[in-house]
C-alpha cells in the first residue's frame, strides 16, 4: 500500500526540517506502508526549494513539484492530488499544525473501519487572534445556512483519502477552488477526528485577515447562489414598498389635497434605491467575474520543476 503525503509549502524553509523529522518518526512506526512525501513549492521566495532539493537528494521518498510563481494553497493541493499516484493521499501543512502523529490512526480508519476519507477538525482556536476566531465562526454559521454543502467549523485541510475520493476531487477541475467545500461536495464516508489546535513550529502564517476575508467570499460565491436570491428578494421588497407609497400618496391627496413638500425625503429615497441597485449589481458582478475566470480555462498552476511524473502522463504512455 502506498501513501502520498502532499505538503503545500510557501516560504517554509524554517519549518521543513522539523516536518521531515516528524514524518520520519511516523514512517518508522508504519513500516508496512510505502511512503512518499510530495512537497509542492508554491513559488516560495526564500530557500524552500533548495531545502526540498536537498531532502530529495538524501531520501528518494521525497518528491517535489515546484510552481513558476505563487498560485495559492488551493492550487498546490490540486497539483498534489494530480501528481499523487498512491492508494492513499494525505494533505498536510508544512508547519506541523497538522500533526503527522495522527496518520496511523487515520490510516486505520480507512483500512480497517472502511471509511473513504478521514478529516480533522480543531476543537478550539487557541493562540489565534479573537477577532479572527469571531469572523471564522460566523462565516461557517452563515455558510451552512446558505449552502447545501456541509462545511464544518474548524475543519482543517488535513485529510487522508482513498483513491476513489481523490479521483472524485480531480474530476472537479474548476479554477476557483474552495477545498473545504469540495471535500464536502463529493460525499463519501468521512470520519472526523478532533484535536487541540497546535501553533506553527516555525515561520509565520501566510494568511492575513484580508486574504482570509477574500477567501471567504470565494467560498460563498462558489458554493451558494443565495446572494443572488437576496438581490431578487430586495427588488420585490422595494417594489412592494413603492406600491404602498403610491397608494398612500394618492389617498392623502384625495383626503387632504396639496402635497408639494417632501424634497429631503425624496433625496433619501433616491439614494437608498441607488444603493440597493449598486449592491445588487455588485452581487451579480461577483458571480459574473467568477464565471469569466472559469470560462477562460486557464491552468490552475504551472509547474516549473519536478522530480516526479504526473499520473496522467503515466497513463498516456501506457496506452
Ligand atoms: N501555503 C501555500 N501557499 C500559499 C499560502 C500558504 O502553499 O499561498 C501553505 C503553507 O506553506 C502551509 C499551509 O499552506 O503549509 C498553511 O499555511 P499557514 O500555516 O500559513 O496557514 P494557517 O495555518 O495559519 O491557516
Ligand atoms: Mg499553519
Amino acid at each position: 500500500m502506498k501513501l502520498t503525503a502532499v505538503v503545500p509549502c510557501y516560504n517554509e524553509e524554517a519549518a521543513l526540517h522539523y516536518f521531515y523529522q516528524e514524518m520520519q518518526k511516523v514512517m518508522q512506526d508504519m513500516q508496512d506502508i510505502e511512503f512518499e512525501i510530495l512537497f509542492i513549492n508554491d513559488g516560495s521566495k526564500d530557500k524552500t526549494l533548495e531545502v526540498i532539493r536537498e531532502l530529495a537528494k538524501q531520501d528518494e521518498k521525497v518528491k517535489y513539484v515546484s510552481f513558476s510563481r505563487n498560485f495559492g494553497k488551493e492550487a498546490a493541493i490540486y497539483a498534489g492530488l494530480q501528481y499523487s499516484d498512491g492508494d492513499l493521499t494525505a494533505i498536510m501543512d508544512a508547519d506541523l499544525q497538522d500533526p503527522p502523529s495522527l496518520l496511523p490512526q487515520m490510516y486505520r480508519a480507512i483500512t480497517e473501519e472502511g471509511y473513504d476519507s478521514v478529516a480533522t477538525r480543531r476543537v478550539n482556536r487557541k493562540g489565534e487572534p479573537p477577532i479572527r476566531s469571531f469572523f471564522a465562526r460566523n462565516f461557517y454559521r452563515l455558510m451552512n445556512r446558505i449552502s447545501r454543502t456541509d462545511i464544518v467549523d474548524g475543519a482543517r485541510d488535513y485529510r487522508l483519502m482513498n483513491r476513489a475520493f481523490v479521483d472524485a476531487l480531480l474530476e472537479m477541475g474548476e479554477y476557483n477552488r474552495f477545498s473545504k467545500g469540495l471535500f464536502g461536495w463529493v460525499g463519501f464516508e468521512t470520519k472526523w477526528l478532533e484535536y487541540e489546535n497546535v501553533e506553527r513550529v516555525a515561520g509565520e502564517t501566510k494568511w492575513s485577515f484580508w486574504k482570509l476575508f477574500l477567501y471567504s467570499i470565494e467560498g460563498i460565491v462558489a458554493f451558494s447562489t443565495m446572494p443572488l436570491s437576496i438581490a431578487a428578494f430586495l427588488g420585490v421588497l422595494m417594489c412592494a414598498a413603492a406600491a404602498a407609497s403610491i397608494v398612500f400618496i394618492i389617498v392623502r391627496q384625495l383626503l387632504y389635497g396639496g402635497s408639494a413638500f417632501g424634497w429631503p425625503s425624496l433625496v433619501c429615497i433616491v439614494m437608498f434605491l441607488g444603493g440597493i441597485q449598486l449592491l445588487c449589481i455588485g452581487i451579480l458582478g461577483s458571480y459574473l467575474a467568477k464565471t469569466y475566470l472559469e470560462v477562460k480555462k486557464r491552468p490552475i498552476y504551472i509547474c516549473k520543476e519536478t522530480n516526479k511524473t504526473k499520473m496522467e502522463k503515466i497513463n498516456e504512455t501506457n496506452h
